[in-house]
């Protein structure tokens, strides 16, 4: 039996998974946005990750904190169209995105919705009442997004090879892999 995993071999069906965007599905771009379809490429596997999930998850959720659009660099219109073309692309290889939040805000404005604040998974436990944080899964490649995911009591995983950051922040971090595919191919073997 594999013991290196302890908290994903909980993992059933009626957990929920909540997956940041940029830099955990997408390219994140340095010091810009993605402002349009063209401009949003997937890392590596992650559309046939996200079938992996499907079969995991009753719920899969993106957070995504976009404060281009606070900024007036771009429009919730072209961050839907975004999403709707995203969605659509893990839809054609069986995977399933079930919502996707967006917290528009600058990261002046302290909204309650900005991550690390825990107003988008607060919002998706509204809107799908079956979600228990503590049966939850959150994935990213940021500090806030750790703190997002411990300040709800969520297993936290943190994507990247950044050895620093995890060290420095043990306590946030529950499991680091080095991208989607990699945690997908783990769910699968343990
Ligand atoms: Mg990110």
């Amino acid at each position: 039996m594999n013991t290196l995993y302890p908290k994903l071999k909980k993992i059933n069906r009626n957990w929920s998974l909540f997956l940041d965007r940029d830099g955990v599905i997408n390219v994140r771009l340095i010091d810009d946005y993605v402002k349009n379809r063209e401009a949003f490429v997937f890392l590596p596997n992650v559309r046939e990750s996200c079938a992996v999930f499907s079969d995991f998850f009753d719920r899969i959720f993106v957070v995504t904190n976009q404060q281009g659009v606070g900024k007036g660099l771009m429009s919730m219109e072209q961050v839907n169209d975004i999403h709707q073309f995203m969605v659509e692309e893990i839809e054609k290889v069986g995977g399933r995105i079930d919502r996707v939040y967006v917290a528009p805000y600058l990261q002046s404005d302290n909204n309650i919705m900005r991550k690390p604040s825990p107003g988008m998974a607060l919002k998706a436990k509204k809107e799908f009442s079956e979600v228990q944080f503590k049966q939850s899964v959150m994935v990213g490649d940021s500090i806030s997004d750790m703190q997002f995911g411990k300040r709800l009591g969520m297993v936290t995983i943190f994507l990247g090879n950044d050895v620093n950051q995890c060290r420095d922040n043990n306590e946030l971090i529950d499991y680091s892999f080095s991208d989607l595919w990699s945690f997908a191919q783990t769910l699968l073997t343990i």
